[in-house]
């Protein structure tokens, strides 16, 4: 695709102004009944599993003092950086739990997707990770219809929008109007507020073609909830490769989207430690394995083909939109593919241990901030 082309057309006209009075206070939004049937099993079972997970994060906390590094220089991805030089002896990650692929439903009429996480959404388990929607590769004719998701709020957290096969258009509160397309990244960070709109880019609209893309939501820390609002639009071009290879053979290629892979770090700023890679395998039945930092969630996503997931002897096996969960204990992922054209995505994060509460388009710490939230949407205060 022709980068330059795509780049910002122009800023929202009004820089966030015109967008309040046309929107329905009960807009659809992306993944607002999953994430409300979600919400009211939530708290509870974080505030239980936030006991078990205390000694983890104590324990990375301290690798990042032993550094001179606190949290607050975390912001931008500062503190992963270091944090990942230290990682220890290389100990395979086993597989905690396999979520199979789940039934697809749409959001909006324009992204029929897999929610990847099922009932795991929005617990400490996938912590920083919160929701994960994939729109498996699906073939739209041409149309004059707008399709997608119109106009609707997020706050506490950042929207990832992956796009791998057709164009996403997306415009915000802010004054943020992009397209992306094939290998580019939107990485949007809600925190107090924004308001936007999600659709097929009008060009893909006019084509139709196949489409494929995946909406992450990652949390943010409780101190980060309400900062300002902030976008990062990220081409493919941005985005560095590293190629793996072994005996003259070029066994794949790893995206760092965010987060670091062999010295290699990724574009984006993050407020807490994460990493985010896009990988494809090219040699079958061959181990390749990734290295992690000690004490990270991690989730293992395949887009496409089969590949064998944890160590020799107990690995499971993946097929497509299916996930594996893995132990937080260990820092090698190793993923041996079966099958050609076998694409994965790597999930991984220092698990935030803070309370979740989440209801539709909003979440924070508490159901109090949910709470005004709402009013806060109702009122007019958001998105400004
Ligand atoms: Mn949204």
């Amino acid at each position: 695709m022709d980068a330059s082309k795509k780049r910002r057309r122009k800023t929202h006209p009004k820089r966030g102004e015109g967008w309040r009075e046309r929107i329905e206070p009960h807009a659809k939004s992306w993944s607002v009944g999953f994430a409300r049937r979600a919400a009211r099993q939530i708290l509870a079972s974080v505030l239980l599993q936030s006991v078990c997970a205390y000694s983890t994060l104590s324990s990375l906390r301290s690798v990042h003092s032993e550094l001179g590094s606190d949290n607050k220089t975390c912001v931008g991805g500062t503190c992963m950086k270091m944090a990942a030089r230290t990682a220890g002896a290389a100990a395979p990650k086993l597989v905690r739990k396999v979520i199979p692929a789940p039934s697809p439903h749409w959001v909006g009429n324009g992204f029929h997707v897999f929610p990847v996480f099922g009932e795991l959404a929005f617990s400490e388990e996938m912590s920083p990770w919160l929701m994960f929607d994939y729109a498996a590769p699906k073939v739209f004719e041409p149309s004059k219809t707008r399709r997608g998701v119109g106009q609707h709020p997020h706050r506490g957290f950042e929207t990832i929008t992956i796009a791998f096969q057709g164009e996403v258009e997306h415009g915000d509160s802010v004054g943020n109007r992009d397209v992306i397309g094939p290998g580019d990244v939107q990485w949007m960070t809600a925190a107090r507020g924004i308001i936007h709109e999600e659709f097929h880019s009008d060009k893909f609209a006019a084509t139709g073609g196949t489409f494929e893309m995946c909406q992450l939501w990652l949390n943010l820390p409780a101190k980060h909830k309400m900062d300002a609002p902030r976008y990062q639009p990220m081409l493919a071009h941005n985005i560095p490769t590293v190629t793996i290879s072994s005996d003259g053979s070029d066994d794949g290629v790893v995206r760092v989207i965010a987060g670091e892979f062999r010295g290699v770090t990724g574009p984006t700023l993050t407020f807490s430690p994460v990493d985010l890679w896009n990988v494809e395998i090219k040699t079958l039945h061959k181990p390749f394995e990734l290295l992690l930092q000690e004490g990270f969630n991690c989730v293992v996503f395949v887009r496409s083909g089969r590949v064998e997931v944890g160590e020799a002897g107990s690995e499971k096996v993946l097929g497509p939109a299916a996930t594996a969960l893995m132990k937080r204990e260990g820092t090698t992922i190793r993923l041996f593919a079966t099958s050609p054209d076998t694409k994965v995505l790597i999930l991984a994060g220092a698990p935030l241990n803070e309370p979740i509460a989440a209801q539709g388009p909003f979440v924070m710490n508490t159901f109090d901030e949910i709470r005004k939230a709402n009013a806060d949407f109702r009122s007019g205060k958001m998105g400004r």
